[in-house]
């Protein structure tokens, strides 16, 4: 299965998303994360040696789809894509993960973008709603209505705006493995995104 993640803004939680993902499919089969980010933030992430998963350069990719062995493969890409990328990121994976804040700029123009590629019919895509603020804020469920009043596919689990996400990417590792009040929670909703990909 190849899921690619994109944006249309940077720090979204892109990255965050692509490697935490990675590393929750890699206990259900080998994983493999393509970093296509001319950032390359998610090959600086793997750089401690503590993930679980292979991270590549989007260069290397070639030999290493080759080999077949993968069971899960995701790309993380460069942010904003115009809508001919898009159609083309989304032809070119099985599922493609749109991260958004709940920040009204970003939120307007990830809608606007994604209607314009359900006009397209390409329909392999699904919003994500990332590092939306902690409770008790409702901001999250009301931008989870609004997209759902858009008929636009999103994942009903949102990611929290918690340090320990922070944390992960500062010490190199998974959110599961920091040490911080919201550490389990954290991995918890990345374990239940996994499932809404798999159980659809
Ligand atoms: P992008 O790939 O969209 O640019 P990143 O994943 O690199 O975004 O995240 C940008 C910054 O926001 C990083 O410092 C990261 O640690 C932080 N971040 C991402 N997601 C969250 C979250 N859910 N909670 C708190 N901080 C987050």
């Amino acid at each position: 299965m190849i899921i690619t993640v994109t944006s249309f803004k940077g720090g979204v939680g892109k990255t965050t998303i692509a490697v935490h993902l990675a590393g929750v499919l890699q206990k259900k089969g080998k994983t493999l994360l393509i970093d296509g980010d001319p950032n390359r933030s998610s090959l600086e992430w793997s750089k401690e040696g503590k993930l679980p998963f292979i991270v590549i350069d989007e260069k290397q990719a070639p030999k290493y789809i080759r080999d077949g062995s993968f069971k899960f493969i995701l790309i993380d890409t460069q942010v904003r894509p115009d809508e001919g990328d898009l159609k083309d990121l989304a032809d070119g994976c099985d599922l493609l993960i749109v991260p958004t804040t709940t920040d009204s700029l970003s939120l307007k123009a990830t809608l606007k973008m994604l209607s314009a590629l359900k006009t397209l019919k390409a329909e392999n895509y699904k919003i994500l709603l990332s590092a939306i603020p902690p409770p008790p804020s409702k901001e999250g469920q009301e931008a989870l209505s609004e997209i759902k009043a858009n008929n636009l596919p999103i994942f009903e689990t949102m990611i929290t705006r918690y340090t320990a996400f922070k944390k992960s990417a500062m010490q190199g590792n998974l959110v599961k493995d920091v040490k911080d009040d919201h550490a389990q929670d954290s991995w918890k909703a990345i374990e239940n995104i996994c499932k809404e990909i798999l159980n659809k």
